[in-house]
């Protein structure tokens, strides 16, 4: 028979009622003929829960335990969903990840699957039963200890069950009903999409839009997984959602897809460091090996040998990267005049693959802002993306313009 994924995000499972209207859908699918793997989440603020009590308990803690505590929250609504489905007399049984065995490395909290054997859930599907409830974010080290795929990772186990057992498509239901050409919540003409490529959508969750966790995605795409987002509370069609998809599936691509935008971001610049062969590894291994997340880069031009370097990183990484580059300038690897940090910017990105065929998008997008009176203060692109920084206080506006200009509004 063939085989649906369907995954239920914290808040889709975050009540026995909830979980009773998520096992109804299950079971619609089942009625249809599907042979349906169910990965569930933790009951919404459980795992958040879970992860005090561990900071409580020891702040410097044994990340074996972390994981340990932290992925308890997905047995407990694994268990509900079958004992669920089993009342409905839908044949239901559920899987902790280390039953399957979803096989992972030993980066405990952070973990990437290795490998997921069907068989022992496949035996189950033969002998008659016809839902597999799989704790998410859960699997076993080669150690035999239990891991977890980092937070977010529920998308990640859904996913790569789908691949492994070739489904015919992956359904993740969540809080809201789609993926949006930009946040809602900050432009009221946002639209929900019906279909998205995947690296649209890849750039688009790596840059802060939550609705996926990036991994799952990368992962999608890999394996060509079907990917459909869409609401646990409206009811559902068969078009329900938002499709990521193959851009081949997409008929009409458009230029841009997307406004993204990350409120979180600081603008650093040293001044005055010499230019010379090995100065921005220099800088930027320091920066990596104290863990900051770098972003966007740019080496201004140099006078009399001198230049000044700028980049971005998440702002509560500023002071991570200020002690840094001190330690660095006094153990005498660099030396710059001054270090600045900017913390009162945020990013505006537009997504589309469209771009890849389109002359002048970022020449739109750059008058677009000028119009406005937004001054730029660093600019990076890609083949699909242009990300800008801009004064904090213009990220509403600019959002706003972008997503008019770029004709993303939705229909009066
Ligand atoms: N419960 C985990 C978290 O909150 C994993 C997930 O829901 O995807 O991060
Ligand atoms: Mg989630």
């Amino acid at each position: 028979m063939p085989v649906l994924v369907m995954k239920f995000g914290g808040t889709s499972v975050a009540t026995l009622d909830r979980i009773r209207r998520a096992a109804k859908r299950v079971g619609v699918e089942v009625a249809k003929g599907y042979d349906v793997i169910v990965i569930v989440s933790a009951m919404s603020g459980e795992t958040n829960k879970l992860v005090g009590y561990v900071e409580e308990t020891s702040p410097l803690f044994d990340a074996r335990e972390y994981d340990a505590v932290v992925s308890s929250g997905e047995n407990v609504t694994a268990g509900l969903m079958a004992l669920t489905l089993q009342e409905m007399d839908v044949p239901a049984r559920s899987w902790q990840g280390w039953q399957v065995p979803l096989e992972t490395t030993s980066a405990h909290s952070s973990a990437r699957i290795v490998n997921i054997p069907t068989d022992n859930i496949n035996r189950k599907f033969g002998e008659g039963m016809r839902v597999a409830v799989v704790a998410g974010f859960q699997g076993i080290s080669p150690e035999g200890r239990i891991t977890t795929l980092g937070r977010g990772g529920s998308d990640t186990t859904a996913v790569a069950f789908a691949a492994a057992f070739g489904a015919e498509r992956c359904d993740i239901y969540t809080d809201v009903d789609g993926v949006y050409t930009t946040d809602p919540r900050i432009c009221d003409k946002a639209r929900k999409l019906d279909k998205i490529a995947f690296e649209e959508m890849l750039e688009l969750a790596s840059l802060g839009a939550k609705v996926l966790q990036t991994r799952s995605v990368e992962l999608a795409m890999r394996y060509k997984v079907k990917l459909r987002v869409l609401s646990s509370f409206e009811e559902q069609s068969d078009e329900a959602g938002t499709l990521v998809c193959d851009e081949e599936e997409i008929m009409e691509l458009n230029v841009v897809s997307g406004v993204a935008h990350s409120r979180d971001e600081a603008k650093m610049t040293l001044i005055s460091v010499a230019d010379r062969p090995g100065i921005a590894a220099a800088i930027f291994s320091p920066l990596s090996e104290a863990g900051v997340n770098v972003d966007m880069i740019v080496q201004n031009i140099s006078e009399d040998g001198r230049t000044d370097m700028t980049f971005s990183c998440p702002t509560n990484q500023v002071a991570r990267a200020e002690q840094a580059l001190k330690a660095a300038q006094d153990a005498g690897s660099i030396n710059f005049h001054d270090l600045v940090a900017d913390t009162d910017v945020c990013k505006i990105s537009v997504v589309g693959i469209g771009m890849r065929s389109h002359t002048g998008v970022a020449a739109k997008m750059f008058k677009v802002l000028s119009n406005e009176g937004i001054n730029i203060k660093v600019i990076t692109t890609s083949e699909i993306k242009i990300s800008v920084l801009v004064d904090r206080k213009y990220m509403e506006l600019a959002v706003q313009a972008l997503h008019t200009a770029f004709e993303l509004d939705k229909a009066a």
